[in-house]
């Protein structure tokens, strides 16, 4: 029930109450004082009919005379207590009347002269009040039926009843004033906590009233301001937080004790692979055993240490530790790239000594034969020629080996400047031309006359193309090699391009890669070091630029480089 209905029930119920309780009380105090009035009243008018009473007088005629003139019925007895006088009674009937000398109100007026009662009349029937006062002759009686009495106290009744009736209305109007203007800034506040309790902190009692409700209304205003400061505060640690775990390499994940993940950073998902929204059950989580039960025994309490493994693709660390408050945190760090490197340094060394292994074999072997005195000594030149040319391909493997580690470290910046394509493109055709010669290939310098300069490190520049170059001779059996310019999207290109071996599309794409070759005896007999294109991509990458090759088997090759055009230093 809503409080302004209590408030208003409440107070109809106090009134009623107290009307029906003022008409009951108000109506017996009243009958009793109408019946101590009357009794003076009638006690009064016996001692005048007594005073009319006198020997020689006919007592019924006094009697008649008297009760008219009072308005009471006025009976007369002797002292014997027989009726000789009664207003309502005739002669005849009131000879009929039994004796008196037992009623009480005779009783009463002969022991101390004046005696009343309220009784059934034996004679009259209904109930009547008498009063009788002691007389030298008898005793004179009056008295009335309290009908009339009963008929007073019901009209003061009713007129009570009616004034209550009246105020019932006002106050029942005062009642539904008073809810309401109680009710009404309960009601508001209501709202307002409501509002707060859903989350609105902005909502505030706009209310000013005096007293308990205007207290209240304060104090929900300042709990409010409260927690807006500290919904705002916990908001900023929570952005904190967030900021702080998406920043970590690792993934990481928290979970609740029923291993439902309740946060979880872009890494985490990237590597578990899942992107459905929080909180995500466990079974969204990848169903890898070790995962499972490493999370499970975070659960129960048990901290797992570090675990390698496989997950989509990637090598991963899994770690997963109890929280002190329930649940679990698992962190995952992503391991690929090391992995990665380290093969990579692997294979490295295993290429550099395998490498380095047939000419010191070589070397060490012509050199052991050279030790023999007996050898002819043509045969010797031979030897020494082999061990010497073995020496060089080590040392251009080791130079070569140097120069890229120097470009790779970044210790080597290329000096730009504006480089004459011409000039260069001619110093190296003349420098391969003997070996083109002694395969019959024809080398063509194709120079585009809006692609004549370009901005590169001269020595880089020459060291490019004579790669180039020098890799379409050794891979070209017969037919000739281009060296064309054309102006690109800012910068300009350079293409080599022979009719050639040609490179098969699944090695295309790895013939950058150092020592990477695909036919590695083919490469060893031309002079080859595997190292020629890692070195070009290298120098094209210092210079911001890149190198990309195009193949068609048993047609030809071409590599195409391009320098952005920049300034030079
Ligand atoms: P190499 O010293 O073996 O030539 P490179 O790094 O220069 O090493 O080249 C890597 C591999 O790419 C070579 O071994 C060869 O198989 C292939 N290659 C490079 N240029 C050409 C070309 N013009 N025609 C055919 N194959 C080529």
């Amino acid at each position: 029930m809503r409080l302004a209905s209590r408030l208003l029930a409440g107070s109809l119920i106090v009134v009623t109450a107290l009307v029906a309780a003022i008409v009951l009380i108000a109506g017996s105090r009243l009958h009793a004082r109408l019946l101590e009035e009357k009794t003076d009243e009638l006690s009064r008018a016996a001692r005048v009919v007594a005073a009319h009473w006198s020997p020689g007088i006919d007592a019924d005629s006094l009697a008649h005379t008297d009760g008219a003139a009072l308005g009471y019925r006025v009976t007369l007895i002797d002292s014997a207590g027989n009726v000789v006088g009664d207003a309502e009674f005739s002669p005849d009937a009131r000879r009929r009347l039994e004796n008196h000398a037992t009623r009480p109100e005779i009783i009463a007026a002969r022991a101390s002269g004046i005696g009343s009662a309220l009784r059934q009349s034996a004679s009259a029937g209904d109930e009547e009040l008498y009063v009788a006062v002691r007389h030298p002759l008898g005793f004179t009686r009056v008295s009335i039926t309290t009908a009339r009495l009963e008929s007073v106290v019901n009209g003061a009744q009713r007129d009570v009843l009616a004034s209550g009736l009246v105020a019932l209305g006002g106050a029942l109007i005062l009642a539904l004033f008073f809810a309401r203007s109680i009710s009404q800034p309960v009601v508001e506040l209501r709202d307002v906590a409501r509002a707060i309790a859903g989350g609105d902190l902005s909502r505030r009692p706009a209310l000013s009233a005096p007293g308990e409700i205007g207290d209240l209304a304060t104090a929900l205003q300042r709990m409010t301001e409260q927690l807006a400061t500290r919904v705002a505060a916990l908001q900023e640690d929570d952005l904190l937080m967030i900021a702080l775990i998406e920043s970590l390499e690792e993934g990481v994940l928290a979970l609740d004790d029923r291993g439902t993940v309740v946060r979880i950073n872009e890494r985490g998902r990237a590597l578990l692979n899942v992107q459905t929204p929080l909180p995500i059950a466990p079974e969204h989580l990848p169903r890898e055993h070790a995962v499972r039960a490493a999370i499970a025994d975070a659960l129960a309490g048990e901290a797992t240490a570090p675990q390698e493994m496989t997950l989509f693709d990637r090598t991963v660390t899994v770690s997963a530790r109890p929280l002190p408050t329930a649940g679990a945190v698992v962190t995952i760090l992503d391991l690929t790239m090391l992995r990665r490197l380290e093969t990579i340094r692997r294979d490295f060394v295993a290429n550099v000594s395998h490498e380095l292994k047939t000419p010191l074999t070589v070397v060490s072997g012509y050199a052991e034969t050279l030790l023999d005195e007996g050898i002819p000594t043509e045969q010797r030149r031979k030897f020494v020629k082999t061990i010497r040319d073995n020496a060089m391909r080590m040392q251009r493997i080791v130079d070569e080996l140097l120069d890229l580690s120097r470009i790779e470290s970044g210790g080597w910046r290329p000096k730009l400047a504006t480089v004459d394509v011409t000039g260069v493109v001619s110093d190296v055709f003349m420098a391969l031309q003997p070996s083109a010669n002694g395969k019959g290939l024809t080398l063509v310098s194709d120079i585009s006359p809006d692609a004549v300069r370009l901005t590169a490190d001269h020595t880089a520049f020459r060291q490019v193309i004579t790669n180039l170059v020098e890799n379409a001779v050794r891979y070209t059996k017969e037919g000739s090699i281009t060296l064309q310019t054309r102006r690109g999207d800012g910068g300009v290109w350079v293409d080599v391009r022979d009719t050639g071996v040609g490179i098969a599309a699944e090695h295309l794409p790895r013939i950058f890669e150092r020592f990477y070759r695909v036919d590695a005896g083919r490469s060893r007999e031309q002079g080859g070091t595997g190292l020629g294109l890692a070195i070009v991509r290298h120098l094209m990458e210092a210079h911001g630029g890149r190198v990309e090759a195009a193949s068609t088997l048993g047609k030809g090759t071409t590599i195409s480089a391009f320098f952005p055009s920049g300034k030079p230093a």
